[in-house]
């Protein structure tokens, strides 16, 4: 008798602490109608970052790219193209040939930015740039040759011309000094300056996002979105002329780069952020900034993971109540692992693993859906655009997230056909497209440039 009240005991402890968890990853599941509001907001953002007189106080910035046309396969050439910002630093020599046979053949290698390099002042960043290229040119013989360079510079900047862009602010793991405010194509020019070893001709400052729908468009003309779903979170999209006003002229298009990882900032996601939203938010390097893509990047999961788990742990439902150090660890639990842990079939046994795994699905799963609710909004906003009843169109995707996790991708393509029905989506996987698209659209600037001096 006193072992059956015992087992009734834990069985029901058990039940009580599965329903504490399942209320609070309830939180995570956003129903068709909150999504549809976000779709809505997202909509409302986009609208003021485009028009003139909102655009100063506007979270979602839409800067314009300079970038009027995607690629028509008449591009070629030999570029440098450079890829600052994503998972890796790489410097890449992209050749690009064309006519019948089109073909695009790269070269590139990764280096490392250490933290304290990625948190020191801008010029030794920079130097430490400059620093990679010459290896790189060493490594492929090139020291002698004036290469077009393509800089893929995958942060807000605020651009003049195709080769000059401002840094409105550091976003992801970045905090260098010196930087905000300032155009990095010049901070490049200058250390490549200083170091007095070698020239470069940097043609165009690019946004990832841009690249990717850059290289999609390369083999797909209905290519006029990209996105990244990796460390950060971002889309560009191509815009009609008439409602980019911070630009002279109303003909044709242009790319813009949206900078929706702001989207929040001004607190119109509050309701659907949770306490553990905000103790990641709070302890990032950019308090209040870049919500929404602290709801939905690989560079921020991880963390929401792991403040639920310790206030589960707190709570008394996992880890016997004791909160290890490795737990107390800020950035732990990397976005990779959460992909792992879910792929891996065989810690499902265990209940604890169980939580967990429901921890990161839930986490990931609202990623995903809110990410799909903002795409739902742009592709919307391109179909209104064009004044169409139906619209097809294709987004470039490039990102860790997107392309590791084994769930992420699924749950978007499913949000974005639910909230946007009137417009068939097809996502194409980019191909390196920070350091291809980076490329092409140096090949357009170079060709531009030579129209203009003859
Ligand atoms: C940056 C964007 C970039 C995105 C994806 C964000 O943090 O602000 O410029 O496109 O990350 O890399
Ligand atoms: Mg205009």
């Amino acid at each position: 008798a006193k072992g059956a009240a015992m087992v009734t005991a834990v069985a029901y402890r058990l039940a009580e602490h599965s329903r504490q968890i399942a209320q609070t990853l309830s939180e995570f599941r956003l129903t068709t109608e909150q999504l549809l509001e976000v779709k809505k907001r997202m909509r409302i953002e986009i609208e003021n970052g485009l028009s003139k007189s909102t655009q100063d106080t506007a979270t979602v910035k839409m800067l314009p790219t300079f970038v009027q046309s995607t690629p028509d396969g008449s591009e070629h050439g030999d570029f440098l193209a450079l890829d600052l910002g994503g998972t890796n630093f790489r410097v890449l020599l992209v050749k690009i040939r064309s006519g019948k046979r089109r073909t695009v053949e790269m070269h590139n290698k990764i280096y490392a930015i250490p933290l304290e390099v990625m948190q020191g002042t801008g010029e030794e960043l920079f130097d430490h740039i400059v620093q990679c290229i010459s290896d790189f040119l060493d490594y492929m013989g090139m020291k002698n040759t004036r290469l077009p360079l393509g800089f893929t510079f995958s942060f807000p900047c605020r651009q003049t011309s195709l080769d000059a862009g401002i840094l409105v602010t550091w976003t992801k793991g970045f905090k260098a000094t010196d930087c905000e405010g300032e155009d990095v194509v010049g901070l490049l020019r200058d250390a490549i300056k200083r170091r007095e070893e070698f020239d470069l001709d940097v043609v165009a400052v690019v946004n990832d996002t841009v690249g990717t729908m850059m290289t999609c468009a390369y083999e797909e003309p209905t290519c006029e979105i990209g996105l990244i779903a990796g460390t950060g979170s971002n889309a560009c999209y191509m815009e009609e002329m008439r409602n980019v006003e911070m630009i002279e002229g109303d003909e044709g298009r242009m790319c813009v780069n949206m900078e929706w990882g702001a989207f929040g900032d001004n607190g119109c996601l509050d309701d659907i952020r949770t306490e553990y939203d905000r103790a990641v938010d709070d302890f990032s390097l950019n308090p209040g900034k870049q919500r929404y893509e602290k709801m939905c990047s690989g560079m921020y999961l991880g963390e929401i993971v792991r403040n639920i788990l310790i206030d589960m742990t707190k709570r008394g439902f996992l880890f016997r109540g004791q909160i290890s150090e490795t737990l107390k660890t800020r950035g732990i639990f990397e976005t990779k692992f959460l992909s792992q842990i879910e792929s891996l079939l065989s810690v499902a046994i265990m209940i604890m693993a169980f939580i967990v795994i429901q921890v990161c699905g839930a986490v990931s799963h609202r990623a995903a859906q809110m990410c799909g609710a903002g795409m739902a909004a742009v592709v919307d906003k391109i179909r209104e655009n064009r004044g169409l009843d139906h619209l097809n169109i294709t987004v470039g995707v490039d990102g860790t997230l997107y392309k590791l996790h084994p769930h992420f991708s699924g749950i978007m393509h499913q949000t974005v056909n639910e909230l946007a029905p009137k417009c068939n989506v097809n996502f194409l996987l980019s191909e390196d497209g920070s350091g291809k698209g980076a490329a092409l659209i140096t090949a357009v600037g170079c060709r531009l440039r030579q129209e203009l001096n003859n």
